[in-house]
């Protein structure tokens, strides 16, 4: 008899299992502390500075011990800071203090292709062969010059795809390309909103437009998770839907990059970029990331030239005669900023002490666990219509969404969000009505989850007050 495949479990009934053989609540802070004991990522969260609560400017310390660690669910936003960081720049620092323009060929890192030496690691995170991607920049600037290459319109074939509530800088992105081409963004900027009064896009409904309108399509550009609802999209499914009609489909990976399992190599993604400050913790304005699928290689090529795509062997020959770089290392214009290399390998090394999968894993369950407690404890109870409840915009389902919750509440969200602060509780507000709380599996443990609950409890209350 054939085995029958396991079945996975939901977060619900994984933590209503786990709390019943402990015989204690689901609710109680000893399924947390067991959490944290089973897991097995627990250990990664010593390898990050971790601000305490008095270490950040709103904490209030009569309503809380600032000696313990801050709840840091923003890493949406800014991820940690690795430890090893530090002493990164300082063996740079140093390096080009005692060894001056030495330091361009000497030492672990270096500085004239230190990034080359962590594209690997970069790869493993977002599902890519490591020549695939390049490490440079910032991501408006990578979104630019992969949409020059991969942006030529023709009178029938002009538009681009997009969601309607892109993230600022895409869309502008996305318009002043279409105007750099000579066409008018009301006629070539395709902007899908959710179906009206969802909040939501169903990748259904996506597919169809792509279906319908595919031929005037010339590039389809979502997000990989939408960075206000924390919907994660199909991405495999609006790829193979884009190549069916003949359109590019190319992603803004910033809120997935680090946060969701990603096969950009696999899925046959044409294109995409990302930053590597929010999950991937490099510090803000770290350097940017950009992948070209190995397919384009040789075809697909950078409208923009700089010496840093010039093959490396031949680079400091100074003739004018380009030797340009396959794929997307022949993009780089400029040497690179070696002190920010340093944090992202920082960071790196720690994603590569794991695997995205084992990641994602305990994200699935973080989140679950986020989701079960606020669920619990305040969702709208008709019996008690006064008390101050809390709705959670992003899918309940798993697979369509990364860590993050965004929530919405009966009370001003901003009040929330000071009253979150103040107890020193760490997570981003959103104009015009969200707070987008991220546990990320790297640094959080489920404890965090607890804690956040429970003084999530107190901040309502305090906001429902007069
Ligand atoms: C964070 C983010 C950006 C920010 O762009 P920068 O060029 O790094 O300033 C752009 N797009 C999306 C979708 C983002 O989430």
């Amino acid at each position: 008899m054939a085995d029958k495949p396991p079945v996975a479990l939901s977060p619900r009934e994984a933590l209503e299992q786990l709390a019943a053989a402990l015989g204690c609540s689901p609710t109680s802070a000893d399924l947390a502390a067991e959490l944290d004991r089973r897991d097995d990522l627990a250990h990664l969260r010593q390898r990050f500075l971790l601000p305490t609560v008095a270490d950040l400017p709103p904490s209030d310390l009569s309503l809380v011990d600032g000696s313990q660690d801050c709840i840091y669910f923003v890493g949406n936003s800014l991820g940690l800071q690795p430890k090893s960081t530090k002493k990164y720049l300082e063996e740079e620092l140093e390096k080009w203090a005692k060894t001056g323009v030495h330091g361009h060929t000497q030492g672990s890192r270096p500085w004239a292709w230190a990034e080359e030496n962590i594209e690997d690691l970069m790869a493993n995170v977002v599902g890519a062969k490591p020549e695939e991607v390049a490490l440079m920049n910032g991501l408006t600037v990578n979104l630019h010059l992969l949409l020059l290459s991969f942006y030529k319109p023709t009178a029938t074939r002009h538009k681009i795809l997009m969601e309607d509530n892109a993230f600022p800088s895409d869309h502008y992105a996305v318009e002043s390309q279409i105007r750099l081409r000579g066409h008018d963004p009301k006629d070539s900027m395709l902007c899908l909103s959710p179906r009206p009064g969802e909040e939501m896009l169903r990748t259904e409904d996506i597919l169809e437009v792509i279906e319908q309108q595919g031929d005037c399509i010339a590039v389809v550009m979502f997000s990989g998770v939408q960075y206000y609802t924390g919907q994660l999209f199909n991405m495999e499914a609006i790829t193979r839907a884009g190549h069916k009609k003949g359109c590019y489909v190319g992603f803004d990976c910033a809120h997935a990059a680090g946060n969701v399992e990603l096969k950009l190599h696999d899925w046959g993604v044409d294109f995409a970029c990302w930053c590597s400050y929010k999950y991937v913790n490099s510090g803000a304005g770290g350097l940017a990331g950009a992948f070209i699928h190995e397919k384009h290689a040789d075809v697909v090529r950078p409208a923009l030239l700089g010496w840093w795509g010039h093959d490396l062997k031949t680079r400091f020959q100074m003739d004018h005669v380009m030797d340009l770089q396959p794929g997307v290392n022949g993009y780089r214009l400029s040497n690179q900023p070696v002190l920010l290399v340093c944090p992202l390998q920082a960071s790196l090394e720690i994603f590569n002490m794991t695997s995205m999968e084992a990641l994602r894993r305990k994200s699935i369950l973080l989140t679950g666990y986020l989701e079960y407690l606020i669920q619990h404890y305040y969702t709208w109870d008709p019996s008690r219509p006064d008390k101050p409840h809390v709705t959670i915009l992003t899918p309940s389902d798993p697979q369509q969404r990364g860590c993050q919750l965004s929530l919405s509440f009966s009370v001003p969200v901003s009040r929330v969000f000071q009253e979150l602060e103040r107890r020193g509780v760490v997570c981003d507000m959103r104009q015009p009505s969200v707070l987008r709380v991220a546990p990320v599996p790297l640094y959080n443990s489920f404890s965090d989850v607890h804690r956040f609950v429970e003084l999530l409890g107190a901040s309502l209350a305090a906001s429902g007050q007069k």
